[in-house]
């Protein structure tokens, strides 16, 4: 079972993609926790390439590039391992993240992000939770983050809000496989909603 989690910046996915982890853990799940852009040695290598440093080193085009080369060896090296083991992965961002980050803010590139991912990954999540929140919050707290290798640069409330519409818009595009949860709650409320939307999916 492969699950990813998507969302703005500062919407507790991270937290939520660690409680459901512990979550099945506890149900006796064998279950890998990883995230995008990274989550093999190499993806982490190309994660630091991209997101320290100067923000405009890479071209949208670029970055696009990049981010394909990092998840095709997180898929190759952590992914498909772990699902053909028959564990459960859970990942923090993946295709989605780049079809909004680099296919949507950075310019009209989505046609050519879906290109690459038909040709280099193939690959689609069996769930893909959405955290949804109003975008002020994510804001600020991402904002109490600073300090870490988070991208400033994106953190106007305008580019959020584009963001977080164009989420939803993907939701409704994927329905099959998205989940709506409404992250402007407390944590513990989101989580017992993300593990039903989970235990949902793998009953049907
Ligand atoms: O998931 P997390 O919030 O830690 O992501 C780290 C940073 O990478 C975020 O600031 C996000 O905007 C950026 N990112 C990106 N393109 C992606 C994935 C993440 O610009 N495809």
């Amino acid at each position: 079972l492969f699950l990813t989690f998507e969302g703005i910046d500062g919407s507790g996915k991270s937290t939520q993609a660690r409680l459901l982890a512990d979550a099945l853990r506890a149900q006796g799940q064998d279950v890998i926790l990883t995230r995008e852009p990274g989550g093999s040695p190499g993806a982490e290598e190309i994660r630091r390439l991209v997101l320290e440093g100067d923000p405009d080193r890479w071209s949208a085009e670029t970055e696009i590039l990049l981010f394909t080369a990092a998840r095709r060896d997180h898929l190759e090296r952590t992914i498909e391992p772990a699902l053909a083991a028959g564990k459960v992965v859970i990942c923090d961002r993946f295709a989605d993240s780049t079809r909004m980050y680099q296919g949507l803010s950075r310019g009209n590139l989505r046609r050519v992000v879906d290109q690459l991912h038909v040709l280099m990954i193939g690959r689609e999540p069996d769930l893909t939770l959405l955290i949804d929140m109003e975008p002020s919050t994510g804001l600020n707290r991402a904002k109490g983050r600073q300090g870490t290798e988070e991208r400033f640069e994106d953190f106007g409330v305008e580019l959020q809000h584009k963001m977080r519409a164009g989420f939803l818009s993907l939701a409704q595009e994927f329905a099959d496989r998205f989940r709506v949860i409404d992250g402007d709650r407390g944590i513990q409320d989101v989580s017992a909603d993300v593990t039903a939307a989970v235990a949902d999916a793998l009953i049907h």
